[in-house]
């Protein structure tokens, strides 16, 4: 995503997962997690499953963003696909300490956070601030889980024994501008114009504070102006899409809005010309992924 170097990248951990997942098969019951269950719509066709699992290291965030969180994210999914979003509900956790138990219990902390297959979401959004999530705004993977059923069967082996992950930075900030970034989770604003490839790649941008983000931005038009920049939740939601995206792609880099691979797919179009809103619009997923998910969408049983 030559556009958006410090803005949603993403990295697939898939060998490190499987080789964990392979590794271990026990159920633990003890999860360390409070949890908040909603009206549950666990099987409407067409509805894609989410957990939400909140790091209490991390942040503090409420019910109610959270539940705007994913609206927003389901009316990305939905402006793209005839796909919705469905929040099962949502999770309070030390997240690092369910690791260690994972670890103890040689288990992994999707089966520690959801013991009971019957609620277990297709889709598991952490917000987690790590040196991967803070440096990119997210990452996801996969996690085999024996029984369960994830009604988006993998394109590519047509698996649906899975659980989809997305690690997403909640506080991840949007267009930032002037930041030394030596530590991905502590930026220090040390700059009034950007530099190190921020402002989509211009060095010397004037720098503005956006006081309802609290943080300082490009002050470009396009960027001030554009969607993700339309309210605290819309660039978080649309890393949560453009995560689950990536299942249905070949590579990070081809499934990303504009590259090569993805012109190739879109028959030749050269997206790379076009807007930075219609780029945002698609969460800067190749339009041909949406396509890939609808289609690889079926029904359990
Ligand atoms: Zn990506």
């Amino acid at each position: 995503m030559k556009q958006k170097k410090n803005q949603v990248h993403i990295i697939f951990l898939f060998v490190l997962l499987f080789i964990f997942v392979f590794s271990f098969g026990c159920v633990s019951n003890d999860a360390v997690a409070s949890e908040t269950p909603l009206k549950p719509k666990t099987l409407d066709p067409g509805t894609i499953t989410v957990g939400v699992v909140v790091d209490t290291d991390s942040y503090s965030v409420t019910n109610e963003e959270i539940i705007t969180l994913i609206s927003t994210a389901d009316s990305i999914l939905q402006n793209n696909t005839k796909l919705k979003f469905s929040l099962l509900g949502i999770q309070r956790v030390d997240y690092s300490a369910l690791q260690e138990k994972a670890k103890k219990d040689r288990t992994n902390p999707i089966v520690l956070l959801y013991p009971d297959l019957s609620k277990q979401p297709e889709y598991v959004v952490i917000l987690l601030s790590d040196s991967t999530s803070a440096s990119f705004g997210g990452y996801s993977y996969s996690v085999k889980r024996s029984g369960f059923c994830n009604r988006c069967s993998k394109p590519d082996s047509n698996s649906q024994e899975y659980v989809a992950v997305g690690v997403i930075d909640w506080t991840h900030m949007y267009s930032s501008c002037g930041y030394n970034r030596s530590d991905s989770k502590n930026l220090v604003h040390v700059s009034d114009v950007s530099f190190g490839g921020e402002c989509r790649n211009q060095n010397g941008v004037k720098c503005i504070y956006n006081e309802k983000f609290g943080y300082y931005q490009c002050n470009d038009s396009e960027t001030l102006n554009s969607l993700y920049n339309s309210n605290k939740y819309y660039f978080a939601a649309s890393t949560i899409v453009h995560e689950l995206m990536h299942f249905f792609g070949e590579g990070v880099l081809s499934d990303h809005f504009g590259t090569q691979g993805c012109n190739k797919w879109m028959n030749g179009t050269d997206y790379g010309a076009y807007s930075l809103n219609i780029f945002q619009s698609y969460a800067g997923t190749c339009p041909y992924l949406y396509e890939v998910i609808e289609k690889s969408y079926k029904e359990c049983g």
